[in-house]
């Protein structure tokens, strides 16, 4: 398999002034076009955070490009090797912010960010007993992977992540806290907010799980399961040295790491689903999904009337069932 990878997924980010993100993200765009990338890239006056797939060629050209500029001349790449694009189209978007977290006082990360620990220091850090390991991702990028031991936030997206903070401050006052995320642009940002929210002890992981996991001494030791990404690899290994699955099937609670989207397009939950279970449950999060007049799975495998309801029917379930 290793010899199909002729392919790299990147991934990367800056805080960096951007004068005119419009102009940019239009220009970037033709340029990325032009090197046959693909992914998707937000640019904001605050700077810039992508994902982009390519050949080793075309990636290393799009590098050694953005290195020549001296906005971007010390930007840290995280490079997979892979053995495809892992995008479908090329994006390149201008936003307000590059992270989302809606803050009334925003956080500039070059003032005031958490303590940067590189992978040996934050595998360190995370064992000391007055630490608290807090997760700055979404409740289903933790249910696939995590820091063992890690705090789950029950939060759907990163914005509500200072309210969740006020909400349970006593899980972290007189603690040593420590985020991470999945690259680290989210943490410049969460373990900023915490400084000023007047945390005193604030880590932040360093080039986030990506760079833990690719670490030659750490390993990505202490991690469970794999870690979410946002492209069509979905997930990613991580502990180079044990794999402990603690994802589990949405349907019947048995150790899972296949993330399927519930097939009414209304609904398109995210869940952990068995192949087994997909075709059980015709890929429907809830009754209400699975007998959906635009259920995907029934339009893709040509499903009768007939042949739902008797699917319908090992669930306990008919199609005139009240909803
Ligand atoms: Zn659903």
């Amino acid at each position: 398999m290793e010899s199909n990878k002729n392919y790299q997924v990147l991934l990367y980010y800056n805080y960096v002034h951007i004068e005119d993100p419009e102009g940019f993200a239009a220009e970037h765009l033709q340029f990325c076009k032009d090197l046959d990338l693909k992914g998707r890239i937000l640019v904001a006056k605050e700077g810039i955070n992508g994902t982009v797939s390519g050949t080793i060629e075309q990636t290393q050209k799009y590098m050694d490009a953005m290195h020549n500029d001296p906005r971007f001349a010390d930007m840290v790449f995280k490079v997979d090797a892979h053995d495809g694009h892992a995008f479908k189209k090329m994006h390149v978007r201008p936003r307000k912010e590059l992270v989302t977290l809606r803050l009334e006082d925003d956080v500039n990360p070059h003032e005031t960010t958490g303590k940067y620990l590189d992978p040996k220091e934050f595998f360190e850090a995370m064992q000391d007993e007055n630490t608290v390991v807090l997760d700055a991702r979404n409740d289903y990028e933790y249910d696939l992977g995590h820091f063992r031991g890690a705090v789950r936030p029950d939060i759907k997206t990163f914005r509500d992540l200072p309210e969740w903070v006020r909400e349970n401050k006593e899980l972290l006052e007189g603690k040593k806290v420590l985020t991470y995320c999945t690259g680290g642009i989210r943490c410049e940002k969460f373990s900023g907010w915490l400084v000023k929210e007047g945390f005193e002890d604030v880590g932040q992981l360093h080039g986030g799980i990506v760079t833990y996991g690719k670490d030659p001494e750490v390993q990505g030791d202490l991690w469970d399961g794999q870690l979410y990404v946002f492209d069509e690899r979905i997930a990613v290994p991580v502990n180079q040295k044990e794999h402990v699955v603690v994802g589990v099937d949405y349907f019947d609670g048995q150790p899972c790491e296949r993330y399927i989207n519930c097939a009414n397009p209304e609904c398109n939950k995210q869940i952990l689903c068995s192949e087994e279970n997909e075709h059980k449950y015709l890929r429907g999060c809830t009754h209400n999904c699975r007998v959906s007049p635009r259920n995907m799975y029934v339009k893709e495998h040509n499903l009768s009337a007939e042949e739902v309801e008797e699917r319908l029917a090992l669930l306990g379930e008919s199609m005139k069932q009240e909803a």
